[in-house]
């Protein structure tokens, strides 16, 4: 029997025809992206007002201020979010999960999805890429289970589950079905991991058992990774643990034109977090106009379709779209020389000669 796992429609925080959207800026180029977003969507008359919780890595340490911010997401359904900064000395005190975590986990959101697609105009060493990268994003590695007991001996844990294995596997199989793929690659190490990968293995074969229509392979990750900077086309939809998940998501972004480009989201039964795939904080290049908006104008359009409002989303996705491929209007990372706001309003342009021929 299949199991529909995919996360359930627009969430309930709609009055009057508007939705209220939990926004957490971030760190790094998170709040100044935010701002560029909010603009696209008052040029679009998106009709979606945001309720702000800041969360920052270096001055809150407070539990009740991610709380509060779960409560928010909770009570809205949905979130749009840049990266928390981490603060590595801070996690010394094991107790200090990061934040982020935090989210993900209070929130169980357990399925981070991030398609790499090529797009025309955006110069990398290969083309005719489009794998979908569905990461289990609440335990493997990322329990926050770690103790030394004896001075200079440390114990990590990595804790797979059947439930949560079988779950994300499900949600795989699913998202293939609904999006029209043909083929689920499971990634692992359960070669060296016979128990805890071979359990998330062996998961994903009972599931792929029940459907025969969606061709069901698996693969080593070490040699996964070089199969995919050699030869990517060969991938369409894969699942895996947590941790591979990060290394594999930012090499799939990477061969899509980098950090900038790529949305991702974080979705569970209840509540959807939608950011930028590779999670950066891009604190280097922090309040100088240079951040790629991209994936963030991208991971907005991916919260509306999430909230239904499909010609709004479509209209923010083309433009954006356009402005890489047609106009070629491309920040640094893209070997560019235009600025973030030169590519916003450039989006924003689009977006209202969109709005005027569609009167
Ligand atoms: P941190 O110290 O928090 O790691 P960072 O800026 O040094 O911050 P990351 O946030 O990990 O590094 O980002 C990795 C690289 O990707 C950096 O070189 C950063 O400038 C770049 N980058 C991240 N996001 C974007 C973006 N939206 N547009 C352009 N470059 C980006």
């Amino acid at each position: 029997e299949r199991k529909q796992c995919m996360s359930t429609g627009p969430p309930p925080a709609c009055y009057g025809g508007r939705h209220t959207v939990t926004l957490i800026p971030g760190d790094g180029i998170g709040p100044e992206l935010m701002l560029h977003l909010r603009e696209v969507f008052r040029h679009a008359h998106v009709p979606v007002d945001f309720e702000e919780h800041s969360l920052c890595g270096e001055t809150n340490k407070d539990s009740e201020e991610v709380e509060g911010a779960i409560m928010a997401v909770k009570r809205n359904g949905v979130a749009l979010k840049g990266n928390i900064h981490t603060d590595l000395e801070n996690l010394k005190h094991v107790a200090a999960k990061s934040m982020n975590v935090q989210l993900r986990v209070g929130l169980d959101v357990f399925a981070n999805v991030i398609r790499c697609k090529s797009i025309p105009g955006v110069k990398t060493r290969h083309e005719d890429i489009d794998i979908a990268i569905i990461r289990e994003n609440t335990e493997g590695e990322y329990s926050s289970l770690e103790h030394e007991n004896v001075d200079g001996v440390v114990e990590s844990l990595k804790i797979i589950t059947e439930k949560r294995s079988m779950r994300i596997a499900e949600y795989a199989f699913n998202y293939a079905i609904k999006h029209g793929r043909k083929k689920v690659t499971a990634i692992h190490k359960a070669n060296i991991m016979k128990l805890g990968d071979g359990l998330f293995l062996n998961s994903c074969r009972a599931v792929a058992a029940r459907y025969p229509e969606i061709e069901f392979n698996d693969l080593i990750v070490d040699n996964c990774c070089m199969q995919l900077v050699s030869k990517p086309q060969q991938f369409d939809v894969m699942v895996m643990p947590n941790l591979y998940g990060n290394i594999i998501g930012n090499i799939g972004c990477g061969l899509v034109g980098g950090p900038g480009i790529v949305p991702g989201q974080n979705v569970g039964e209840d509540y959807a977090i939608f950011e930028t795939a590779t999670r950066n904080t891009g604190k280097t290049i922090a309040g100088r106009n240079l951040a790629n908006p991209t994936a963030t104008l991208l991971a907005g359009a991916l919260l509306l379709d999430h909230l239904g409002l499909d010609s709004y989303a479509k209209a923010i996705r083309r433009a954006t779209i356009r402005t890489l491929t047609e106009e070629r209007i491309h920040t640094p990372d893209l070997g560019g020389q235009a600025s973030t706001s030169d590519v916003v309003q450039h989006v924003i342009s689009l977006v209202d000669k969109t709005q005027l021929t569609s009167q």
